[in-house]
């Protein structure tokens, strides 16, 4: 099933989730329609509070669908490690058409459960860790565009001035 994606204004994208405490039937029925909702929107990470759900997990697949491996699914995830920096554009399915540089981390590595509630560590670089990194700061309800702050001041207020636009007539939905 495809849900709704919650737009940039919505309280419950700067608010932390809770830890997920249930491993059920329902956890992975939520999952699987977050992959569904994360590929029809042409995302490679959605997080719980971009759906309306206030918890600690997102998904990610940077294949865009073509490789099943890629297809992850991180629960109560903690960034362990960070090493090196890179640079480059990114977007979040909750401003949609906002792009603009963010500098990151280039490796991560993280500690997260998998939906049968067994725990895993992995190492991520590039796009993927950038990814990582954007979807879990989503789950403490903090947003890209606090990354703003880094660019000049002219490109962030030409960024702004495009949110406060789409906000004022509605094209957020
Ligand atoms: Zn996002």
């Amino acid at each position: 099933m495809i849900l709704k994606v919650v737009k940039y204004g919505d309280p419950v994208l700067e608010k932390e989730g809770q830890l997920v405490t249930e491993f059920d039937g329902k956890l992975n029925e939520l999952v699987e329609n977050m992959f569904e909702t994360m590929l029809a929107e042409k995302g490679v990470g959605l997080a719980a509070p971009q759906i309306g759900q206030s918890l600690k997990l997102f998904v990610m697949d940077c294949s865009g669908g073509k490789e099943p491996k890629d297809r992850i699914a991180f629960i109560n995830p903690i960034i362990q490690e960070t090493k090196d920096t890179q640079v480059g554009d990114e977007g979040c399915l909750s401003f949609p058409d906002i792009y603009f540089q963010v500098e990151r981390p280039r490796i991560v590595t993280v500690t997260a459960f998998d939906v049968n509630g067994k725990e895993f560590t992995m190492n991520l670089e590039d796009l993927a860790a950038r990814c990582v990194l954007h979807e879990t700061d989503h789950l403490y309800g903090k947003l890209f565009t606090d990354f703003l702050k880094k660019l000049s001041f002219l490109k962030r207020d030409k960024i702004k001035k495009k949110i406060d636009k789409k906000i004022k007539y509605g094209e957020w939905d």
